[in-house]
């Protein structure tokens, strides 16, 4: 899986945001030398309002309603949701056309817009554009555009229906042929880079969607992908590219429709991003309302055939909507999410767009074709782009997250590791334990006296240190067990390991050569020294008081190490040793130098 590092990241979406700002902007100053010269008509227009939708052309044209226009005080005129027909006149004499062609445009989406040319004589020629004629226009293009090419004309009538849907609204300009041509390339131009950006974006993330498979990207994508399709009825790109294919009724409605699936896509991605099901479980709750909502407004906007009741609620709840949203973000963020601090900002950046376009709207602020189309764009760019930002934060986070688990991981498997071979330790030396001592007696058994002695003779041999062993047996042992049974004799034999165990001194081993006989190893022990121990210890054991036999005594075989000894050798002069104890009468110890019939 391989990325952009996130600092490259963003320093190319600020690259790109400066870039579309500086584009943006230049196309907001129109007095830059290449740009076409245009006349905004605004203020040219005298109106009417027939708000019972009756008055004929006819009636217009033969000037019983001269006194009922009024002048227009704004360049770009506003009449927002309304059912009324507006009549709109504009006298040639005002605008002292010189030329012989000339270009009106009217960018907004209409769903009626009629042009009346009254010639001199009276008659006139009309031009008839607008959703519900959208065949008339002979260039598919996102305006409405009429052609004045006669001479002779005295005055121009517009005439506007109002729909429920859309809201009315008159941004028009007059140019000659020559700036016409030039306003399409500019707008062509700002279309490819908008768009083309806002593409990028889509892409790059659904890239991103398919290296992590989180649903956030998604989410994502659908958003930047329902943002663009709204965006694109706002600029009536449905009309200029499907306008011959869709049906009438559904161009009216695409875009109550765009913002729709933009506010579910919108709350989708929010919910998501924002973790909301984890933070804030009942704005989670509120926010699924919303989204539910936003599917039933889609519906009934798109059944319902009169639907100003269902562009009222829509008003309201995008208001909602993005209110809401972000005062979630904001208490999202407070709870310390830390991907929120983007959403936060982009966000802001949106909503302040949205609203300096709402007070154009209402008039507060001055209406102007920039506020309703370029501000909202330039916001939906910065906060699209923040919103990348901070989901390449995720990636970071993720990252991170990743990193600390496997540290974490790697700690608790060494700990687990440590910990299994200590207990395989432990379990080894107890089987080792187990294998080399003596069960009866808990003192070494005879495996590991052979051991012991192999090992220590090995040394003895190459150093030739002084070394001496003890074999001692218990005496008239199986009186014992004739008399008091084997268990009595079994105690028996576990006191004596005691005692012996007591009785040795550090170095030596003492263990159970077999049945009631006991071998003491003493290392670094002479003939003299072996035998006042072995004196010792028959002095021990002869004064020790065992249960119900009373007392024990004990005979005692000891042997050095000689010269020329082997294991053998010095094992059969203790035990010869031995013998010779018990011959002379037990309970003595007895030793033999040297054995000349080996
Ligand atoms: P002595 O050595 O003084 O000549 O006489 P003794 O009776 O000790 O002689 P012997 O070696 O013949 O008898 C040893 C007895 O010890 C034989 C056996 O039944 C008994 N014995 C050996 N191992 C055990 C044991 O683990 N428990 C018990 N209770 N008896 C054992
Ligand atoms: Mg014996
Ligand atoms: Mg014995």
């Amino acid at each position: 899986m391989s990325y952009i590092n996130a600092k490259s990241k963003k320093f190319l979406c600020f690259g790109i945001l400066f870039i579309i700002t500086y584009m943006q902007l230049t196309t907001l100053s129109t007095n830059a030398a290449e740009h076409p010269e245009k006349v905004v008509l605004g203020k040219y227009y005298d109106i009417l309002r027939d708000t019972s939708n009756s008055i004929t052309v006819e009636e217009i044209i033969s000037g019983i309603h001269d006194k009922a226009f009024e002048p227009s005080e704004y360049d770009y005129l506003l009449f927002w949701h309304t059912t009324d027909t507006i009549w709109l006149r504009l006298s040639t004499n005002d605008l002292q056309l010189k030329e012989k062609d000339y270009w009106i445009e009217v960018i907004d989406k209409l769903e009626s817009i009629e042009m009346f040319l009254v010639q001199q004589d009276g008659s006139y020629i009309v031009q008839q554009r607008g959703i519900s004629n959208v065949e008339q226009q002979n260039i598919s293009y996102r305006s409405n555009l009429f052609q004045i090419n006669e001479p002779n004309i005295t005055e121009i009538y517009f005439k506007l229906e109002g729909t429920p849907l859309l809201p009315l609204s008159m941004v028009s300009f007059l140019y000659t042929t020559d700036d016409f041509i030039k306003s399409v390339i500019d707008y062509k131009y700002f279309t490819g880079i908008f768009y083309g950006f806002l593409l990028a974006l889509l892409i790059y993330n659904v890239f991103l969607y398919f290296s992590f498979k989180e649903r956030v990207y998604l989410y994502y994508v659908l958003y930047m992908a329902s943002f663009i399709v709204y965006q694109a009825t706002m600029n009536s790109l449905d009309v200029e590219l499907f306008g011959q294919l869709l049906p009438k009724w559904l161009l009216t409605k695409t875009l109550t429709m765009g913002a729709h699936v933009l506010f579910a896509s919108m709350l989708l991605f929010s919910i998501e991003f924002l973790e909301l099901r984890k933070y804030l479980p009942r704005c989670y709750k509120a926010a699924k309302i919303l989204l539910i909502t936003a599917f039933v407004l889609l519906i009934f906007t798109l059944i319902v055939p009169n639907a100003s009741k269902v562009n009222d609620f829509t008003l309201v709840y995008s208001v909602t909507v993005l209110i809401f949203l972000w005062i979630v973000g904001l208490f999202v963020l407070l709870k310390g999410q830390k991907m929120a601090r983007f959403y936060m900002i982009g966000w802001t950046v949106l909503l302040g767009a949205i609203i300096v376009q709402s007070l154009s709207f209402l008039m507060i602020i001055p209406f102007h074709p920039y506020l309703f189309e370029h501000v909202p764009a330039l916001g939906a760019i910065f906060e699209a782009t923040f919103l990348s930002l901070a989901l390449g934060d995720k990636i970071n986070l993720m990252k991170k997250e990743h990193q600390e688990l496997q540290i974490e991981l790697n700690e608790t498997l060494e700990y687990k590791v440590q910990q299994r071979t200590q207990q395989l330790e432990q379990a080894k030396q107890e089987l080792e334990k187990l294998a080399n001592t003596d069960l009866l007696t808990q003192i070494s058994n005879r495996v590991r006296l052979d051991m012991v002695l192999e090992e220590y003779f090995a040394l003895v041999k190459e150093h030739e240190t002084p070394f001496s062993i003890i074999l001692l047996d218990i005496d008239n042992f199986k009186e014992i067990n004739d008399t008091y049974g084997h268990q009595v004799g079994d105690q028996v034999l576990i006191e004596i390991a005691q005692v012996l165990k007591d009785a040795i001194r550090e170095q030596d081993i003492v263990g159970r050569w077999g049945g009631e006989e006991f071998l003491v190893v003493c290392p670094n022990t002479s003939l003299n020294e072996a035998l006042q121990f072995a004196e010792v210890l028959r002095m021990r054991i002869a004064s020790c008081l065992f249960p119900v036999v009373q007392h024990k005594t004990s005979s005692f075989g000891v042997a050095s190490y000689i010269k020329g000894d082997t294991l053998n050798t010095l094992l059969y002069r203790s035990d010869k040793a031995l013998y010779k104890a018990k011959a002379g009468g037990k309970n003595r110890v007895e030793y033999i130098m040297q054995d000349f019939h080996q």
